[in-house]
Parts: C-alpha cells; sequence; structure tokens
C-alpha cells in the first residue's frame, strides 16, 4: 500500500503536503455522477475535500476481479502507472481499499472515450491532420514509456480518453509490461491489434507498440483496422502477410507513415523519433500540440 502522496496538478493546488503516513480512504472524497461502467465496477467523478482536486475515482469488486483470476494484472497496472509522469498518460495519483472493494484515484479525462468521440466523427474517421497531431502525442507518450522499461501492448481507441485540451490520455496499462532487458512470450492484446511476433507467438519487445501505433493510425483514418475479417484466422493470416489495402482517399504521407510502421520485421518499423521527425507528421502538427510534448520542449530549452 502507497503512502498518501499530493494530489497535484500546479502548485496551487497541492495539498496534504505533511509528513503523515496516512492512507486514502473514502473520507477523503466526494462522490459525483457516475463516468462509466467497467467490467470490473464502476467510476465516478470525485473531488479531495481539502483541496477541492478534481479526480476520476475507480471502484473495483475484489470478488469480480477474484472471479477472472485478475488481481496479479490489476497489480501490476497500479505499479506500472502510478510511476508514470507524462502529459499524455493517464495519471494514476493512488489507490486503497476495504473490506469489498479497491479504489483507484484516477486524473479526471474531461473529455471521455476515444472510441466514442471516432465513431461520433463523419464516416467515423478523423481527418489526416487530426490523426497526425493525435501520432505525434502517443509516439511522444510511448517514448516516454520506453525509457522508463515499460511496454503498453494495448494501444487501442478503447484504450484512449480525451483531457480537456482534446489531448490524448494513454489509460489501461492492463496488459503493460516492465521489461528491464527481457522480451516476452505472453498472448495478448486485441486481435486486430496484434503484431505478427505474437500472432506467431514468437517473443516480442517494444516494437509491438509500433505495429500497434500503425494499426490505430489506419483506424483513425479509415474508420476500423486494417486486418479486420468475420473470422479470427483470416484476420491472423492477413496479420502474418502484413495484407494491407489503403483506400483511395489517403495521401500518400499517410500510406507512407502506416507502411512504415506496419513491418513484419519488428526492427524495420520506423522508432518513435523518427516518427516526430516523419514529413507528414511534421506538415499537421499544430503549434498548440506541439508546445505540450514534452521531447520538443526538451529540445528547446537544450537550445536556449
Ligand atoms: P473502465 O473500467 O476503465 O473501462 O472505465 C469505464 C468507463 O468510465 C470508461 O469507458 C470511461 O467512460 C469512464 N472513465 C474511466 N476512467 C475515466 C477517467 N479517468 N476520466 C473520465 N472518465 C473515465
Amino acid at each position: 500500500m502507497e503512502t498518501k502522496q499530493p494530489l497535484k496538478e500546479s502548485s496551487t493546488n497541492q495539498v496534504n503536503e505533511t509528513s503523515d503516513e496516512d492512507e486514502w480512504s473514502l473520507d477523503n472524497f466526494e462522490i459525483g455522477r457516475p463516468l462509466g461502467k467497467g467490467k470490473f465496477g464502476n467510476v465516478y467523478l470525485a473531488r479531495e475535500i481539502k483541496s477541492k482536486f478534481i479526480i476520476a475515482l475507480k471502484v473495483l469488486f475484489k470478488s469480480q476481479l477474484q472471479k477472472c483470476h485478475m488481481e496479479h494484472q490489476l497489480r501490476r497496472e497500479i505499479e506500472i502507472q502510478s510511476h508514470l509522469r507524462h502529459p499524455n498518460v493517464l495519471r494514476m495519483y493512488g489507490y486503497f481499499y476495504d473490506e469489498t472493494r479497491i479504489y483507484l484515484i484516477l486524473e479526471f479525462a474531461a473529455n471521455g472515450e476515444m472510441y466514442k468521440f471516432l465513431k461520433r466523427q463523419p464516416h467515423g474517421r478523423f481527418s489526416e491532420p487530426q490523426t497526425a497531431n493525435y501520432m505525434a502525442q502517443l509516439a511522444d507518450a510511448l517514448m516516454y514509456c520506453h525509457a522508463q522499461k515499460v511496454i503498453h501492448r494495448d494501444i487501442k481507441p478503447e484504450n484512449l480518453l480525451l483531457g480537456i485540451h482534446g489531448e490524448i490520455k494513454i489509460a489501461d496499462f492492463g496488459w503493460s509490461v516492465h521489461a528491464p532487458s527481457s522480451r516476452r512470450t505472453t498472448m495478448c492484446g486485441t486481435l486486430d491489434y496484434l503484431a505478427p511476433e505474437m500472432v506467431e507467438g514468437r517473443s516480442h519487445d517494444e516494437h509491438v507498440d509500433l505495429w500497434t501505433l500503425g494499426i490505430l493510425c489506419y483506424e483513425f483514418l479509415v474508420g476500423s483496422p486494417p486486418f479486420e475479417e468475420e473470422k479470427q484466422d483470416l484476420t491472423y493470416r492477413r496479420i502474418c502477410k502484413v495484407d494491407i489495402r489503403f483506400p483511395a482517399h489517403l495521401s500518400v504521407g499517410a500510406k507512407d507513415l502506416i507502411a512504415k510502421l506496419l513491418r513484419p520485421k519488428a526492427e524495420d518499423r520506423i522508432p518513435l523519433k523518427k516518427l516526430l521527425e516523419h514529413p507528414w507528421i511534421v506538415m499537421h502538427l499544430t503549434e498548440e500540440v506541439r508546445s505540450r510534448l514534452p521531447s520538443f520542449q526538451k529540445v528547446k530549452s537544450e537550445k536556449a
């Protein structure tokens, strides 16, 4: 159990900066409207009473987690997500529990689910400039995660939330792993988003996140993932062959980036740093998004 950490966005919101070793409990929060329902419980808007800091409180039922043997996965998710600090990674401020439930104190993503937002777009897809700006945010966040030796392994619209400025927040680290130097062979992730090395049960590393970024880029621009089929084995076969078909409306630049991410050999995929320099990204990246990306801020301060 972690000790109570201050909930903060800026110094003015800082609370509980005491040396006490107290743990969080439900008494610290006012509970507001439900934000959504998940497989293992509900998420509520909530406010920490002392600081008035708004958060999302995820309430998970121990009995349901035990039934599905998810305790280990949740422990890993908490361990990983609570240590990550990036504007495009959903913060986990802490957690606590009682007899029957586990409570996760999460950053509130004011603009909700990416999946629903995508479905609401005309033709269920985003424009190229919008997609390029999302890709840059994801590349920046994954570059940070990989530097911390964390592989997400399950990037897809369902696992992305949107912040107050419409910025991406990677959530759900349920399938992520800490990879000190090891390569894992666990089969996980959603079928449509599985990299060839995972489909074939080979070992994999952080390059799987580059593949899933390619799938996501395609889905954002087209409205459905590239290897979607009714029958699973057909999807598997198309993944292994990288049997990709581009609709006519995609630009040369967008197709070029997707093709550079969806390479069968993991080491051939375009690295995240190069993705941020890809002409299609550079031409669409807005000043507003660029100014929020930590890797660009670093470049700026190095030049100064
Ligand atoms: P989950 O159990 O993580 O699938 O969450 C269920 C639903 O609650 C999601 O689909 C979102 O609509 C909502 N939700 C979860 N976490 C947050 C958050 N941090 N901020 C805003 N809404 C959230």
